[in-house]
C-alpha cells in the first residue's frame, strides 16, 4: 500500500498501523510495558526498547501516521506541545545558537525564549513577518533557524510563510513552523519548503480535549536528532496517552473541515452583526492576510476572535450570557470555546505590549467547535442582543 498516494482522510485513519495486526485487533493496543526482551546481541542503546526512548509500537504509530499526513519523513511525538518546541530548539541552537523569531507567538514559546533562553546561552531577535526586507540586518554569525507560527494568536495573522522558507534556505538557517493553529487539513509545511513542523497535539490533532501531547515532523535526521535529545530530556508520550491520540487522529479530517465551515458562517454572521466593532478571521475577505491565507491554505481553521461595539462592559456580559461554549482557554476541541486572551493566554504582557500587538481588553477569542452551526449563530446573537 502506497501511502503517500491516498487520500488524506485514509491516511488518518491507516497510515502506519502495524503490520501485522497485534492478535488481529483493529486498533494498536496500549503498550503499558517498560521492560522489552533484549533480542540483538552488540546493539547499540538506542536499538533498546524503553518508553523514554520514543520507540513502543505507540510511537512508532503515530509517527508514521504523522509524517504520512503532512509529507514528511518521520516525525516523533512528545509529552506536550511546549516539550516539542523546547527540545527542538534547544537541539537546534545547541551551543550558543541565535533565532530569528516571529513577534506574535503562543505564550508558552515567548516565555520559553525570553525568559529561559539567556540561562541555556542562546539568543534571539524577533522579526516581523510582514516584512522580509528587515530580516536580513538581524542576522548574526551564530544564526542558526527561523520560527513561525501558521496563524497568530488571537488575531489570526498569517505570515508570509514563502518568504521565510526563501530566507532560510539562502541563509542556511533551519525553518521551523508551529502548525498547530492550522493543522495538516487546512496546510503543509513540508510541501512549502519547511524543515520542521511542530504541533500541540492537546488541540486539533487530538480534539477531544482529554490530553496533553505534542509532535515535531520533519526529515530523518533533524527528528532522529531531535529525538535523541528528548531522550535526554525525558519529554516522552505516555502510551495511555498515544493511544488516546491514535484515537483522536482519525477524526481530524472530518472535525476540521466542521471546524473551518463552522468558523467561516459564524464569523460572517458576526461581520454583519450591529454589535460588533470588528472581526478577525482569515477566511473573510477584509482580513488584511485573506488573499495570502487563501493562497497557502486549503482551509482557514477553526480560531476567529471579535470585538463588542461597546467595549470591555459588553464583552463581559457576551461570556456571562452565551451557553453552549465553554468560558475557558485553549482550543482545537469538538466544543465551542471563547475567551478573554488578556486574561488568559495574554495575561502576562503589559497593557504596552497589548497595544503594540493590538489585543484590547475586550477581544473575544473563539475556538469553534463542530456543533450545528444553527444552535451556534442564535446563541452568538442573543449573548449580543
Ligand atoms: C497550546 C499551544 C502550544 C503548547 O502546547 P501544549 O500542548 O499546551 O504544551 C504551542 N503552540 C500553540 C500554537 C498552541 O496553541
Amino acid at each position: 500500500m502506497n501511502e503517500r498516494k491516498l487520500g488524506l482522510e485514509t491516511r488518518a485513519i491507516h497510515a502506519g498501523r502495524l503490520d501485522p495486526r497485534i492478535e488481529g485487533a483493529a486498533v494498536t493496543p496500549i503498550f503499558q510495558c517498560s521492560v522489552y526482551e533484549h533480542t540483538t546481541e552488540g546493539a547499540d542503546y538506542h536499538d533498546v526498547r524503553y518508553p523514554r526512548l520514543s520507540n513502543l509500537p505507540n510511537h512508532a504509530v503515530l509517527a508514521r501516521r504523522l509524517a504520512a499526513l503532512e509529507g514528511a519523513e518521520d516525525a516523533l511525538v512528545t509529552a506536550s506541545g511546549m516539550a516539542a518546541i523546547s527540545t527542538t530548539l534547544l537541539q537546534v541552537l545547541l551551543e550558543g545558537g541565535h533565532l530569528l523569531i516571529q513577534d506574535q507567538l503562543y505564550g508558552g514559546t515567548h516565555a520559553f525564549v525570553t525568559h529561559d533562553f539567556h540561562g541555556f546561552g542562546l539568543s534571539y531577535d524577533f522579526i516581523s513577518p510582514d516584512d522580509p526586507d528587515s530580516w536580513k540586518a538581524k542576522l548574526r554569525s551564530n544564526t542558526r533557524a527561523v520560527y513561525v507560527e501558521a496563524m497568530t494568536n488571537p488575531l489570526l495573522q498569517v505570515a508570509d510563510h514563502r518568504a521565510v522558507v526563501d530566507f532560510a534556505r539562502e541563509h542556511g538557517l533551519v525553518s521551523i513552523i508551529d502548525n498547530t493553529f492550522a493543522t495538516p487539513v487546512n496546510f503543509l509545511p513540508i510541501a512549502v519548503g519547511f524543515d520542521l513542523s511542530l504541533h500541540s497535539c492537546t488541540k486539533y490533532l487530538n480534539g477531544h480535549t482529554d490530553l496533553v501531547a505534542g509532535a515535531v515532523i520533519g526529515s530523518t535526521e533533524l527528528v532522529r536528532s531531535i529525538r535523541h535529545r528528548l531522550g535526554h530530556l525525558g519529554g516522552c508520550l505516555d502510551p495511555h496517552a498515544c493511544f488516546l491520540l491514535d484515537r483522536g487522529m482519525k477524526t481530524l479530517v472530518l472535525r476540521v473541515r466542521q471546524q473551518n465551515a463552522n468558523a467561516q458562517a459564524l464569523a460572517g454572521c458576526l461581520a454583519q452583526h450591529p454589535a460588533v466593532e470588528r472581526v478577525n478571521y482569515p477566511g473573510l475577505p477584509q482580513h488584511p492576510d485573506h488573499t495570502r491565507a487563501r493562497e497557502l491554505f486549503s482551509g482557514f481553521g477553526g480560531m476567529l476572535s471579535f470585538e463588542p461595539r461597546h467595549g470591555l462592559e459588553a464583552a463581559r456580559r457576551f461570556l456571562d450570557r452565551v451557553e453552549i461554549p465553554i468560558n475557558g482557554p485553549s482550543l482545537g476541541g469538538v466544543e465551542t470555546l471563547v475567551t478573554r486572551p488578556v486574561t488568559t493566554s495574554h495575561a502576562n504582557l503589559t497593557e504596552d505590549e497589548l497595544r503594540r500587538l493590538g489585543i484590547s481588553a475586550a477581544l473575544i477569542r473563539v475556538s469553534v467547535g463542530i456543533e450545528s452551526v444553527n444552535d451556534l449563530i442564535p446563541d452568538f446573537e442573543a449573548a449580543l442582543a
